[in-house]
């Protein structure tokens, strides 16, 4: 960490620093440069508050150096690959992963219909929500543990993995027996006790970007669970809130490659949620895979009107067909392959 001074050779404000470095902190410092502007604090300076530092008179900056997260980083190494099944291995730069299902799960057999639908186009992974988060309390909530035994039961029956979305540390005992991979989503991306109970278990988890978050917020979060001991994380982009209001969220497909560069985890991409429409959904999957996305999470559906929840961005047959038409010749052109 670099701490630069406003004026040179302030001894008074250099030993108060110092000081405070040393006792609250235990980081042993420096000061380096001719005209002793430049403090250098060295040792673990992950503790260090750059706000408080920052927020010391006569102190211009403070420059980290260091990224915040260490586990995260790409410094760590190249890539991590999840090796979901045989079949199946999210992070390999060869494949592109396409999880696909419902938003919600309403019903065995409609979810048995949507797995069949995914299940033609080749999908291995099989998504629905048993335990939605909804912006109001009346809108459908989702049918819980019921939920999950169906997409258990989906998942055997057409051979697919299953993820869904958890929301309470508590479910976790549920989610280890119903599913293969844990979802957090993006309104949960901040829900530290929740990231703290997915680092123990040893299931996959997918992080979606929360609607606020930074590239950096979202690599913290990831770092509390790969801290806690579950190496198989996956980032999810799904797109931010801004000021457009056209378009459901704004995708934001820079992340991908700005996220390569600083991680080494696999990131995923979720056109369905940010673009909000079932007509818009496959241009923005093709712009992922185009990027370099690891994978896609769509939401699919045979009689979209007929789902409690997200109707209007879910693809029925003939999108969906469409859509995966598009994203493997653009797979294709990019070297990889769809699976
Ligand atoms: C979802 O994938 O079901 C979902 C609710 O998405 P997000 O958390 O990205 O809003
Ligand atoms: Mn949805």
């Amino acid at each position: 960490m670099l701490i630069v001074l406003k004026q040179r050779n302030d001894a008074a404000l250099i030993h108060e620093i110092q000081e405070l470095l040393k006792k609250k902190y235990g980081c042993p410092s420096h000061v380096i440069g001719q005209n002793r502007r430049v403090i250098a604090v060295t040792g673990d300076t992950s503790g260090v508050e750059v706000s408080l530092i920052g927020s010391i008179e006569g102190v211009r900056s403070v420059d980290r150096v260091d990224r915040p997260y260490k586990l995260a980083s790409r410094e760590q190494k190249n890539r991590t690959v999840i090796r979901v099944r045989k079949d199946c291995v999210i992070g390999d730069p060869k494949n592109v992963v396409v999880i696909a299902g419902p938003c919600s799960i309403d019903s065995q057999s409609r979810l048995d219909e949507t797995a069949a639908m995914a299940k033609a186009r080749g999908v291995k992974i099989l998504r629905g929500g048993a335990f939605k988060p909804r912006t109001g309390p009346y809108s459908f909530q989702g049918l819980g543990e019921k939920g999950l035994k169906m997409i258990k039961r989906s998942g055997e029956k057409y051979g697919m993995a299953t993820i869904s979305e958890i929301m309470k540390p508590e479910d976790i005992g549920l989610f280890e027996e119903y599913v293969d991979l844990l979802q957090i989503g993006a309104r949960n991306m901040q829900n530290y006790d929740l990231l703290k109970a997915v680092a123990k278990s040893r299931k996959p988890v997918m992080l979606k970007r929360g609607l606020a978050a930074t590239l950096e917020e979202l690599l913290l979060a990831a770092e509390y669970i790969l801290s806690g001991g579950n190496p198989h994380v996956m980032l999810c982009e799904r797109g931010i809130r801004t000021f457009e209001e056209e378009v459901r969220f704004t995708l934001c497909l820079g992340s991908v490659p700005a996220l390569r560069e600083l991680t080494h985890l696999p990131i995923l991409v979720d056109p369905s949620h940010a673009m909000g429409k079932m007509r818009w959904v496959k241009d923005a999957a093709c712009g992922a895979v185009a990027v370099g996305a690891d994978g896609l999470i769509i939401e699919i559906h045979p009689r979209p009107n007929e789902s409690s929840c997200d109707s209007a961005q879910l693809l029925d047959r003939e999108h969906w067909n469409d859509c995966m038409d598009a994203v493997t010749k653009v797979a294709k052109a990019v070297g990889k392959r769809i699976c």
